[in-house]
């Protein structure tokens, strides 16, 4: 759940008409420091959307940044008060700003802003603070903050073994001890599942994600929940939210989203999970608008246990031009599922596509802030899926962020030999990025049909990977057919070939970036790709191969077409797999193509890379929008801004939004 993208590297808001010719931001990239780089995103067709649409737009994305302090609380209950401390430090003109004490400071507060408290945003490890507990402690003098380090504070901030990681999954372990999240206090995990375990065994149907919205704590010796709600934990910032979603419902594109909000409001003001529901219901069913938001505490990615929902907030409106390519390939479902390169019997006999929504995000908070997902899947409760469907949506103008901030990053120049190649990615490399999300999301999953008695479960811990190879190989093998040509999605019939080209060169080379050398691919995603380039190379060597100029690895391929249909015999065995929940060959596949990874090849990868010096992780800084008022103070329009650094920014939030203590 959560996300579900397809490509390794990115789409865009480019192809959209309603691009201006000049481009707002003259440089994607804000900052780099430790192993983060910051971008810009922009609105791409923002200024076309009516007053109201601009208004309502505003109002959401003021209650995205409403709740910002809720989750850098949920995220370890000392976060805010050290960002207190440090943000003083950082401003305060007193303190030297030119000591290696100060510098080493300011990264460790932007590595802690990053990641909404001092826990890195994906490993999970604490940050070392690489400055002294004495210049701490004379700088939080000067900027007039010293009585909020006490000894626990300081043990917090410089013991490396002190409540070292935010989420600990280690099965060995209590995992409710030892994770140094904020979602738990005082209690084991085993007293936290025997809290929820009887509710859940007396629920049959429709049941309530229990434990979602609260914290759980001892008190008088007894476990119990302190929910999330306006007049409960966090009440501060979920009033705030509260306000915000009250002037959003009032110019409100139509009647069910004003009812989305009310239903919100109530489930903000009661903490009742029915109502969260209810709300995730119409939420889901609210498709006329072309103005959407996400506003709660929805992923539990950050819970060892799995159950509580991080805050987070996203707002945005509806990327048309986009939209309008998914729904061509979504109209014409049936013709993809009655041509697939499958076995005719796993073919499903009606299959409805998917439209998937391309967006633009306005507005990111919370949980998604300032690293943030390309897609969104909600909601993530099973039964509202099963019966009401789900969204998902691409964000198009992040995808086109990091796109623009790339160039020129010398990646390309590094790994691809061949000059057309290149060009061919920088002409159409976007648009097939797209593409193949696109028929990834809005086919890929829902093609093809199951033996009786075989369910997802059948293929027990392959299933993800050979499900995400699936949805990829639907794409892949369709991007290269004539009636995308015909339908005037793509450009010509060769265009695709530079992707190819790239799609097998991630798979089985640079996507090993992201892996320390040693380690084994684990990710599904990643799986999926290593999977379908090495079965490439391995079994059609006439077709494409890994060769050596200068003792550096390229992928060569020597035939366009005959990968093609290659990707169509990997997928007609794929869906077999599928189809028969045939465990035995989805193991054998995986284990002998996706998870273990040429040291050589790692090695020569991690060096080249290392040499460019790209930031592993990337996030984003949010444009500014503000509202405009005529002579009466009434507001006449809204402008957008991208001038914001990363720290001013950072700066504004905490004392615009700065609601907990
Ligand atoms: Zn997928």
């Amino acid at each position: 759940m959560g996300v579900c993208v397809a490509g390794a590297t990115f789409t865009s808001c480019s192809q959209s008409e309603t691009e201006s010719s000049e481009d707002p931001i003259k440089n994607y990239s804000v900052e780099r420091f430790a192993d983060i780089e910051v971008l810009r995103y922009q609105l791409p067709g923002f200024n076309e959307l009516t007053l109201q649409q601009k208004e309502y737009i505003y109002y959401l994305s003021q209650a995205t940044n409403a709740g910002r302090d809720i989750t850098w609380d949920q995220f370890g209950k000392y976060n805010i008060k050290i960002r207190t401390i440090l943000e003083a430090i950082y401003t305060c003109e007193a303190v030297d700003k030119n000591s290696e004490d100060f510098k080493a400071m300011s990264t460790y507060l932007k590595r802690v802003w990053f990641s909404n408290g001092i826990y890195h945003h994906y490993a999970n490890d604490k940050f070392k603070a690489e400055f002294s507990k004495e210049f701490l402690k004379a700088a939080a003098e000067k900027a007039g903050v010293a009585e909020l380090i006490d000894e626990e504070i300081e043990k917090v901030i410089f013991d490396d073994t002190y409540l070292a990681k935010k989420v600990n999954k280690d099965a060995e372990a209590d995992v409710v001890l030892t994770s140094a999240g904020n979602f738990y206090e005082g209690v084991t995990q085993a007293e936290v599942e025997a809290l929820y375990k009887p509710l859940e065994a007396a629920c049959t149907n429709e049941c309530p994600s229990y434990g979602l919205n609260s914290k759980v704590i001892k008190a008088d010796g007894k476990v119990t929940e302190q929910k999330y709600t306006a007049n409960g934990l966090y009440g501060a910032a979920i009033k705030q939210i509260i306000y915000w979603l009250d002037k959003a419902r009032s110019v409100a594109e139509n009647e069910k989203q004003k009812e989305v909000i009310s239903t919100l409001i109530e489930y903000y003001e009661t903490g009742d999970l029915t109502t969260f529901d209810k709300y995730a219901v119409q939420w889901v069913q609210e498709t006329d608008g072309d103005v959407d938001f996400v506003n709660g505490f929805t992923e539990v990615y950050d819970d060892p246990l799995g159950r509580k929902g991080t805050w987070e907030g996203v707002t945005n409106y509806k990327d048309k031009v986009a939209t309008k390519r998914t729904e061509t390939i979504s109209a014409n479902a049936q013709w993809f599922e009655d041509n697939s390169p499958v076995d005719p019997k796993f073919r499903k006999p009606q299959v409805r596509g998917i439209v998937a929504k391309v967006i633009c995000a306005t507005m990111l908070g919370g949980g998604t802030a300032p690293s943030t997902a390309i897609g969104i899947n909600l909601p993530n409760a099973n039964w509202i899926r099963a019966e009401y469907g789900s969204k998902s949506v691409t964000i198009s103008n992040i995808t086109d962020a990091y796109d623009k901030a790339a160039r020129g990053n010398g990646f390309n120049a590094e790994f691809i030999a061949d000059a057309k190649i290149r060009e061919g990615l920088e002409k159409y490399g976007q648009l097939y990025d797209d593409l193949h999300t696109d028929l990834h999301e809005c086919l890929g999953h829902g093609s093809g049909r199951l033996n009786e008695g075989v369910t997802a479960s059948s293929l027990g811990i392959y299933h993800s990977a050979i499900e995400e190879a699936r949805a990829d190989l639907f794409g892949l093998y369709y991007m290269a057919d004539q009636k995308l040509v015909d339908l005037g999605i793509t450009p010509n019939a060769t265009a695709y070939e530079s992707y190819y080209y790239r799609y097998i060169m991630n798979g089985a080379m640079t996507q090993l970036t992201r892996i320390e050398l040693g380690n084994n691919i684990e990710e599904a995603h990643m799986q999926d790709r290593a999977l379908i380039a090495n079965w490439c190379l391995k079994n059609a060597p006439e077709v494409v191969s890994l060769v050596k100029i200068d003792d550096k690895t390229y992928v060569e391929v020597k035939d366009f077409k005959a990968l093609r249909q290659l990707f169509g015999k990997l997928l007609f065995e794929i869906q077999r797999i599928t189809s028969e929940g045939d465990i035995k060959a989805a193991q054998e596949l995986i284990e002998t193509y996706a998870v273990k990874v040429d040291t050589d090849i790692h090695e020569e990868i991690l060096n080249r890379i290392s040499k460019l010096s790209i930031a592993p992780y990337k996030g984003f800084v949010n444009p500014l929008i503000k509202p405009v008022y005529d002579a009466s103070g009434k507001i006449v329009d809204f402008e957008v801004t991208y001038n914001e650094m990363f720290d001013e920014q950072m700066l504004r939030y905490s004392k615009e939004f700065g609601f907990l203590k």
